[in-house]
């Protein structure tokens, strides 16, 4: 091979290394650049995730309905530090009777150091039912209204609650059908009614440190449905796994749950008492629903009837109400034996998901 052959072909070898070369760095900088741009559709949603869930776990707060929520647009302005940016109630929906006392909803601005959290009410129509600066909504007479909260620093922040006043000798409605039937998967809002002084949220009655029951709330014992779910479920722990399980405790009225928390106060303290017992009005025992089966206390946690209990209950209608780790949700401790009747749709949902109620249904349990 002459000379000028070698350099030719040793140039090309040349270009064909550069060549390689461009296109491996061509190549390397499509996949960072793919790289990046999958990183960021992927992080795009969690970003999202993480502000929903931020109102509902870090603080007590009830995700909004579209006609609720804040506007958006303060999520995007810049607001100047110690403003208030947003705003959630405890309820958005009221049904009473025109004799009723007034209610107050809980009222939680964001940020809770906000400088003035002070709030602004009015009622659409004083006539139906008036509101006074305090929050205290009265009924007048039948018919419906709006009462409006607005934040006094920042009048952009408001909410509504609607409010139903019925006459004296009519029925207040069924919660169940006041639900305005979210799709199953859809667990990010709620649909708080308080009916007559009672809680439902989805039709099903709410009592916990947020939600109590007014202290006139009487079922005197368990509820039938409750009683017959009860019986049936010891059946089965009977047939099925040759278990033993009874009533320790079950309807406690209101006058008993006095008695019982302030002698929990007066031994252990107030901290401690509300970590295992229920203020009055607070307790679950008082809507006639609830059993604490055999033994109630720490020495049933993890005994083959609390762990038959914890699989099964559901099957029956009931949920373990204060679940392993779920304090910071439920405001209590775990409750092997307290068991709550909220019928076999829910307990089958809100076993499936593995939650606790608080969390399933996006509502709060801390005391005011
Ligand atoms: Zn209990």
């Amino acid at each position: 091979m002459n000379n000028a052959n070698r350099k030719k072909r040793k140039s090309q070898r040349k270009q064909k290394q550069l060549l390689n070369l461009l296109l491996l760095t061509a190549v390397f900088f499509c996949l960072v650049l793919g790289i990046l741009l999958i990183l960021r559709r992927t992080r795009a949603p969690e970003t999202e995730i993480i502000q929903e869930t931020i109102p509902e776990t870090e603080t007590e707060t009830l995700p909004e309905t579209e006609s609720e929520t804040i506007p958006e647009t303060t999520e995007e302005e810049i607001l100047p530090p110690g403003m208030v940016s947003g705003m959630t109630l405890s309820f958005y929906h009221i049904h009473l009777h025109e004799s009723d006392d007034s209610v107050m909803p809980l009222v939680f601005m964001q940020p809770e150091d906000a400088l003035d959290l002070s709030e602004i009410w009015a009622s659409s129509d004083e006539a139906v039912a008036s509101v006074d600066e305090s929050g205290n909504i009265t009924p007048e007479s039948p018919g419906n209204c709006i009462i409006w909260v607005t934040s006094a620093m920042n009048p952009d922040v408001f909410a509504e609650v609607s409010v139903t006043v019925y006459p004296d000798d009519e029925e207040l409605p069924d919660p169940e059908q006041l639900c305005s039937g979210f799709s199953e998967e859809d667990t990010t809002r709620n649909d708080i009614q308080v009916i007559g002084g009672i809680t439902y949220v989805q039709g099903v009655m709410l009592v916990n440190k947020t939600y109590p029951l007014p202290s006139s709330y009487y079922p005197d014992g368990l509820t039938p449905e409750t009683k017959e779910a009860f019986s049936e479920l010891r059946h089965a722990a009977s047939e099925e796994a040759g278990l033993r399980l009874f009533s320790d405790s079950d309807f406690r009225s209101y006058r008993t749950q006095v008695y019982l928390y302030e002698s929990y106060c007066k031994r252990d303290g107030k901290e401690a008492a509300d970590r295992f017992s229920a203020r009055p009005g607070h307790s679950e025992h008082q809507t006639g629903m609830v059993i604490d089966v055999n033994w109630a206390g720490d020495a049933f946690n993890d005994t083959e009837e609390a762990v038959w209990l914890e699989q099964n209950c559901w099957r029956f209608g009931f949920i373990v109400r204060f679940p392993r780790e779920k304090e910071e949700f439920t405001g209590y401790k775990y409750e092997s034996w307290h068991i709550r009747y909220v019928g076999t749709e829910w307990a089958k949902k809100i076993y499936d998901s593995g939650l606790c109620l608080e969390e399933y249904f996006h509502v709060s349990s801390r005391y005011s």
